[in-house]
């Protein structure tokens, strides 16, 4: 049977290889999913597809190499918890992304984030976009993630007993990486709504498919893109969130922010078994959340050191060690491993550099991306790695580009369609 894999894009799914395998994208609330939902997703990803789920720098889960057959199995799974995949992918607004390094507005950013992605998934008023169109909601300034959104709301305090956000449009990574510019301070919470849906309005009527928000501040510059956001916001109506208890309910804090306990999982590497083993000692801790880090681990949340030193026990005998000791920060993107667009095997690539260099790259932040596209965000990272081409009649043989990042920008190119072995050497030095 036929089948329009484009189609499929907005429901969240993509076609991975030509076998006709599929790549299915959950979108979780701010990285956020209950030890139910967390069951669910595991005896799911037991059943259907690779037997691993991927964890991604946006705090998503996705299903790999599924048949065609079994993503409305799947899908039925994910509904019967709450969850879903629409919009996950193709021309749309994508998950909401949050920090989760429990800065001082984690709290007020995962009831926003939460908020955001309930209004824009499935509403058709924001489907059709011409690409992809990315939200973050940051808890503070730390990690510079708001650089690389189409849209980021940095919180920055609260006034008169309201949250307050600056807001920044039209950053983005890929071929042609750039920053997001500020556009507006010390928005209050309730003026966000009605300026996002201007923002993705303005974006959705001036730019052409397949291109992202960024071109637009190339094209009509800063001043041009403010001008057509002004004229826009004119005729918007103010529709704003009606305060709710979700801020009482929420199940994560950031007063737990020291009882946290991360569970790192190579490259977002997670087999549905092992997430259904931390589901279950969560479970038998008496913690009832799980949270997907823009790191690609897993955090679990337990309210008292009690219940932190039952799931420390619950999952060291489930076989997870090396639990309290300082985790070594690497985003790997899948690259040619299970996405049709890499150029390289980044994995491998990763376990080579962790081999070579051990203990060396603890403190720094490594990422490696499997082709422009740059999803591991290592223009983010201390070193950051990107599969730019294969050498030309060298068959599998490779070409990278390396990023070093000194500041609060993003990282700069310091070496350029590299062998691998002169890659080590670069890497070697900037250590
Ligand atoms: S960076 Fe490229 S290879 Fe890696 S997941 Fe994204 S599209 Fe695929």
């Amino acid at each position: 049977m036929a089948v329009d894999a484009k189609a499929l894009r907005i429901e969240g799914i993509y076609q991975q290889n030509d076998a006709g395998q599929f790549m299915l994208r959950v979108k979780l609330a701010s990285g956020l999913l209950s030890v139910v939902q967390a069951n669910s997703l595991a005896r799911l990803g037991q059943k259907y597809g690779s037997g691993t789920l991927h964890l991604t720098t946006r705090g998503s889960i996705e299903f790999h190499a599924l048949e065609y057959e079994q993503i409305p199995l799947v899908q039925r799974g994910m509904t019967e918890v709450g969850l879903f995949s629409r919009g996950a992918c193709g021309g749309a607004v994508r998950g909401i992304s949050c920090s989760t390094g429990f800065g001082r507005g984690f709290n007020h950013s995962q009831v926003l984030g939460r908020k955001l992605l309930m209004y824009f998934s499935g509403n058709p008023y924001f489907e059709g976009l011409p690409k992809k169109f990315k939200i973050a909601v940051e808890a503070d300034y730390n990690g510079s993630r708001h650089l690389i959104q189409d849209l980021a709301l940095v919180y920055v305090g609260e006034e008169q007993g309201e949250a307050r956000y600056d807001v920044w449009i039209g950053g983005g990574l890929g071929r042609a990486p750039q920053a997001a510019i500020l556009y507006q301070q010390q928005v209050p919470e309730k003026e966000l709504l009605a300026l996002t849906e201007a923002i993705i309005r303005v974006y959705a009527a001036n730019v052409e498919p397949p291109k992202r928000l960024k071109t637009l501040i190339a094209k009509k510059g800063e001043a041009g893109l403010r001008r057509l956001l002004d004229a826009e916001l004119a005729t918007t109506s103010q529709v704003c969130f009606s305060d709710s208890f979700d801020k009482t309910v929420l199940p994560v804090s950031g007063e737990c922010a020291d009882l946290k306990l991360l569970v790192p999982v190579f490259a977002g590497e997670l087999p549905a078994g092992k997430l259904e083993q931390i589901a279950g000692a969560a479970t038998a801790a008496g913690v009832d959340y799980l949270l997907v880090t823009a790191d690609q681990d897993l955090a679990l949340l337990p309210n008292d050191q009690a219940r932190r030193k039952q799931l420390v026990a619950a999952l060291s005998t489930a076989g997870f060690a090396a639990l309290d000791e300082p985790q070594r920060v690497m985003r790997i993107c899948p690259g040619n491993h299970e996405c049709r667009m890499g150029l390289s095997a980044t994995r491998d690539l990763a376990k080579r550099l962790r081999q070579h260099f051990t203990c060396r790259l603890n403190g720094h932040e490594l990422a490696i991306s499997g082709c422009p596209n740059s999803c591991a965000q290592p223009q983010l990272a201390d070193i950051g790695i990107i599969a730019c081409k294969r050498g030309a009649g060298e068959h599998d043989r490779c070409r990278y580009d390396i990023y070093r990042r000194t500041n609060e920008e993003l990282g700069i190119k310091v070496g350029e369609s590299l062998t691998e072995e002169a890659l080590l050497i670069h890497f070697e030095d900037l250590l």
